[in-house]
């Protein structure tokens, strides 16, 4: 098989297997009523950005020819790495949702009975289901080697400091002197060491 065809096979095998996972939590999350909600005005840049990105991803897919032009040459190991990071983002996300169980919502949410969770990956960064989103699109990206793709998984990477700060404010609301403890040791989104 040419490489390219399996780089694109690849890229659907993955992306489905980290939707399964996600839309398994997504809809057991839909059945719960949240306490109170909150607004990061962030989030407005993924209104252009997701559809962006799934436009990108379309034209890569059907390799439309008047969109040959995002295609660029990247070394093929670079698409390997991508490859890799895809993957273990599978794994990664089903980790943080099991961990962060009933707590989960897709927008900013305190739950009634809400707990600060601090185990797992949460032991060491605050924000690893965000990490694991950006490592996912970056690494997708990485196998398409095609510049669109690459620029709107960038643009959809854009609002995650702002959510994450957001929803950090309203935690630091909700469990005070707790978060702040918990903020200490640990890092935004890299473990601190
Ligand atoms: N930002 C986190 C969680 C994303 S899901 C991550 O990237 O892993 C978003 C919801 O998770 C928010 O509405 C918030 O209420 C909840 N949340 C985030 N961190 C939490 C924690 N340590 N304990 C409990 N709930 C948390």
């Amino acid at each position: 098989m040419n490489e390219e065809l399996l780089f694109r096979y690849l890229f659907v095998a993955i992306y489905a297997a980290f939707f399964i996972v996600r839309i398994h939590y997504r809809l057991q999350s839909i059945r719960r009523e949240p306490e109170q909600r909150y607004q990061a005005e962030a989030t407005k840049i993924l209104y252009i950005a997701i559809p962006g990105y799934f436009i990108s991803i379309v034209l890569y897919m059907l390799a439309v020819p008047w969109a040959s032009w995002s295609q660029i040459g990247m070394p093929s190991w670079l698409r390997w790495l991508g490859v890799i990071g895809a993957i273990s983002s599978v794994p990664l996300l089903a980790w943080t949702h099991r961990t962060l169980g009933w707590q989960y919502s897709a927008e900013l949410a305190i739950q009634k009975k809400h707990a600060l969770v601090t185990t797992g990956p949460y032991a060491r960064t605050r924000h690893p289901m965000y990490l694991t989103f950006i490592m996912f699109s970056f690494s997708t990206a990485m196998t398409t080697s095609n510049l669109l793709v690459l620029l709107f998984a960038a643009l959809v990477i854009v609002p995650f400091p702002w959510i994450a700060r957001k929803e950090e404010e309203m935690l630091l609301e909700t469990f005070g002197e707790e978060y702040r403890e918990y903020m200490r040791r640990t890092g935004r989104f890299f473990p601190r060491i």
